[in-house]
């Protein structure tokens, strides 16, 4: 075992302070051990007053401090991170369970995306447009949108805040993060990373609270210009919805439920290993986790019986133990939500060929768990299950999958491997998903496009589209007086 750190209480940061809320504390649970391992403050009306002062303030001075210069500290609190990560990993084990390898990587990750928005910022081009009359200079400018509030969950504690915290940065914009409240700690030493590099108070706020308050006190309020969501796709109607009705600016990063579809001219070995360290990371509890497994008929037997090997030789336990792949599940919620999906496709003629129950009876650990023969009424081939499980179905054609894989209105990513040219084109094109990776996993880089279509939500976090979410496009035109 390594060490497990101490786990500090988390408050929240406005104006570059830290603070106890007006709405108290509440207790944070290891999902691994159910210990109490620490505590959150909630902000009240009172503290969200307090932030949207800080944030209106905070943009006047960012705004005007040059891209240049918010690249340089943007960079610095990307080395702080990178330097932190040993420090910040256990954090983010102890309150969201994942290994601490695992978690880790997200530090470092969380660094690069940093880095890809400090450079994004100093290229915020806008254009000259040809004028018709001779003296006139007519330009499109790029200018920062305002005040952003930023939701995001607890999957990933600080990848979630990063891309939204990142780009709105680099783009000129103060933003109130609304971090998740069960996996507080780390995500508050990304924010720390950023006031230590020297970003100047209002322009970074971190709250925690009653997600509902906030959000709905938040958003419709004049000083937010610009807001972001991350989490499942029934709030993010409302959130969009609410956005819309106060015309805000919205990016929506929803839920999904991505088919993998492996083809008989596959090479199996390379898709059943990178699929299945692909669906048991996190947990499974990942946005673009691989869930439909779709296997054309002539391999359908042998990749079933391969993957249930490789979900058996998972090694599941707490994630500071030695060459641990899978930790609990994040959160007591996700038991009772998976269970009664597994229940009711074994009903409806599924084979359980591995898993299906809870580890014991301390902690949120869960067996990696694979369906075979599922029907397509059972309620996981139509729900985001968000968790270690893995259905399995057999198709015939082509067009027969495209259609399947297409069926759902959730559209973020998808997964495929096949031998022929031509089957990976038509997929690359016609699967109606905002990602697809084809014969390797390629997903989630911070400089290509990172978002969902239909009810996945829309707009992208990552690429050289995502820092446009916090600009708008301002046209001047001038001549001599
Ligand atoms: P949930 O739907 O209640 O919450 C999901 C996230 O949204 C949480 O972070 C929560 O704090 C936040 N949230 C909820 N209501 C809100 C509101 N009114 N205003 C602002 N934020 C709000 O459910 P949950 O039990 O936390 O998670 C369950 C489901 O959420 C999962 O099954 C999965 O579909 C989805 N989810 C998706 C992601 C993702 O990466 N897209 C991450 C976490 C959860």
């Amino acid at each position: 075992m390594s060490d497990i750190t101490a786990y500090p209480d988390t408050q929240l940061f406005i104006n570059g302070e830290w603070r106890a809320g007006g709405g108290g504390w509440i207790e944070i649970v290891d999902p691994a051990t159910d210990e109490v391992i620490g505590k959150v403050a909630h902000a009240n009306r009172g503290d969200l007053d307090a932030a949207l002062d800080a944030v209106a303030a905070g943009f006047k001075v960012w705004s005007a401090t040059s891209p240049f210069e918010r690249s340089k500290i943007m960079r610095k609190a990307a080395e702080l991170l990178r330097e932190r990560a040993p420090r910040i990993a256990p954090m983010m084990t102890r309150e969201q369970g994942k290994p601490v390898t695992e978690a880790k990587g997200e530090v470092m990750a969380a660094a690069d995306v940093i880095d890809w928005f400090a450079e994004e910022a100093r290229r915020t081009y806008g254009q000259i447009i040809p004028a018709r009359t001779v003296g006139v200079t007519q330009m499109a400018i790029k200018l920062p949108v305002g005040p952003v509030a930023a939701f995001t969950p607890w999957n990933f504690p600080i990848n979630q805040v990063v891309r939204k915290l990142s780009a709105a940065l680099g783009a000129g914009c103060s933003i109130i993060v609304k971090a998740p409240e069960e996996t507080p700690a780390s995500p508050a030493e990304l924010i720390r990373a950023f006031a230590d590099a020297g970003v100047p108070a209002g322009v970074v706020n971190l709250v925690y609270g009653v997600p509902s308050e906030i959000s709905e006190y938040l958003i419709p309020h004049p000083v937010i210009r610009k807001i972001s969501f991350t989490g499942s796709t029934p709030i993010g109607k409302k959130l969009a919805a609410l956005a819309g009705e106060h015309m805000k600016l919205a990016t929506m990063e929803l839920g999904g439920h991505a088919p993998a579809i492996i083809f008989d001219d596959a090479d199996v070995d390379k898709a059943v290993k990178l699929l299945a360290a692909s669906k048991f990371r996190n947990a499974g509890q990942v946005c673009i986790s691989p869930t439909r497994f779709l296997v054309q008929e002539g391999v359908y037997n042998n990749v079933v019986e391969r993957f249930t090997d490789a979900a058996k030789a998972i090694k599941v336990g707490h994630g500071f133990e030695d060459g641990v792949q899978m930790g609990p599940l994040a959160n007591e919620r996700r038991i009772p939500s998976l269970e009664p999906l597994i229940t009711d496709a074994v009903e409806r003629g599924a084979k359980l060929k591995t898993g299906g129950r809870r580890i014991g009876n301390k902690g949120n650990f869960f067996e990696p768990t694979v369906l075979a023969d599922v029907p397509l009424d059972a309620r996981i081939m139509n729900e985001e299950p968000f968790g270690p499980v893995a259905a399995f179905r057999a198709f015939g054609t082509v067009d027969e999958v495209i259609e399947e894989a297409n069926r759902l209105p959730f559209g973020l990513a998808s997964y495929a491997f096949t031998g022929s040219t031509d089957t990976a084109n038509r997929l690359g094109t016609e699967i109606e998903a905002g990602m697809t990776t084809i014969n390797h996993i390629g997903l989630a880089l911070p400089e290509v496009p990172f978002g969902g279509i239909k009810d996945s939500g829309h707009g992208t976090e990552g690429g050289s589209e995502a820092i446009d979410a916090y600009l708008v496009t301002k046209f001047v035109t001038q001549t001599a007086a």
